[in-house]
């Protein structure tokens, strides 16, 4: 991948160290080659197929876990639009009240086995409850994949601290854009305790990020004609306007605020013009929140990707006489749908991009 001086392209782009410089580098370390290096007895559990020692070691319990969050994300989406507790009480029937038994709370499975009915009363359970754990399920094999360099031997701890870390950010972050996604779906509410805590938790991810560079790492510096440098020194490259954390930290904050701003004053505007609401606070915080995870260029990539996929769908709505220009669209489910595709592809897409210039 193209490094891009003076543009993130993803956490990745500014990795600290040498040989697997970025998230596409490390790629080509599948978790099957790491752990051939094993030495291991063909008779050890480790030893039967390199093609299956890594999804029993990565991708399994990571296909696992996303299927017990999923359910628990599922509560979250039926719970935080009504403003109830996710935690008590415990999970139940919509129609009937009847406390759910944790047999019939097996995420997917129960499901199946139910053919998607209620025990008690019979009633259907909408089929989203076992599409949205599938998903997770599904988004945090994806996340636990790009965090296969943590089973390379001799792996510096800065960049075992790093892979985790994005690896995590990737985690979280799909876990908040799927929830979001439904929840704007069925009720048109985007919750800010998704949207505005989202944000403080991709910011924390910045910090504890920022505590990885190396000294002198991602410096903003003022380069004139004669720069000054300091008594001493030799290895100065000019005037610090921020030093690489502050940089870092505060160019995520700049990106943020600036986004909002943006479609704050697009709000602003449409409001004037149409005399009606056209883009909603929620939308605002969901940007945000997606900027504060991917930074300013791929949070750019989300926010036309998601408007260009909800003009389409209102274009489709429309010519099937199905929609009026005054229908309510769920812009901030299709800004889901860009921040995913963003934190999967938009690295690779910027970079292929910024290299024909
Ligand atoms: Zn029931």
């Amino acid at each position: 991948m193209a490094q891009v001086e003076g543009v993130e392209l993803w956490y990745g782009a500014i990795v600290p160290w040498d040989g697997i410089g970025d998230r596409t580098d490390a790629s080509h370390l599948s978790a099957p080659q790491t752990l051939l290096l094993r030495p291991g007895t063909p008779s050890s559990p480790l030893y039967w197929t390199p093609m299956l020692t890594g999804p029993l070691v990565f991708e399994l319990p990571a296909f696992l876990l996303g299927l017990l969050l999923g359910s628990f994300l599922n509560v979250c989406i039926s719970r935080l639009p009504q403003h109830q507790s996710i935690l008590k009480p415990r999970s139940h029937c919509p129609s009937c009240r009847h406390t759910i038994a944790w047999y019939d709370n097996i995420p997917i499975l129960s499901w199946i086995l139910l053919r998607g009915r209620c025990r008690s009363c019979r009633q259907r359970i909408a089929w989203r409850y076992p599409l949205v754990e599938f998903s997770f399920a599904l988004w945090l094999t994806f996340a636990a994949r790009t965090a296969f360099p943590l089973l390379q031997p001799g792996l510096p701890s800065g960049a075992f601290g790093i892979t985790l870390l994005d690896a995590a950010g990737l985690a979280i972050l799909g876990f908040l854009l799927i929830g979001l996604l439904v929840m704007d779906w069925q009720t048109h509410t985007l919750p800010d305790a998704f949207t505005l805590s989202g944000s403080l938790i991709g910011l924390l991810l910045i910090c504890v990020r920022a505590a990885y560079l190396l000294p002198h790492q991602y410096d903003l510096l003022l380069h004139g004609p004669n720069p000054l440098t300091s008594v001493g020194g030799a290895q100065d490259q000019g005037n610090i306007v921020l030093t690489g954390p502050e940089h870092l930290i505060l160019g995520r904050l700049y990106a943020m605020a600036l986004w909002a701003a943006i479609l704050l004053f697009i709000r602003f505007a449409y409001k004037t013009l149409r005399q009606q609401e056209g883009l909603g606070m929620g939308d605002i915080k969901l940007a945000a929140m997606i900027t504060a995870f991917l930074g300013f260029w791929l949070g750019a990539f989300a926010i036309f990707f998601g408007v260009i996929l909800c003009a389409a769908y209102a274009g489709t709505l429309i010519a099937r006489h199905r929609a009026t220009a005054a229908t309510r669209l769920p812009l901030g489910s299709f800004l889901c749908i860009g921040g995913l595709i963003a934190a999967i592809l938009g690295a690779p897409v910027i970079a292929w991009y910024v290299s024909l210039f």
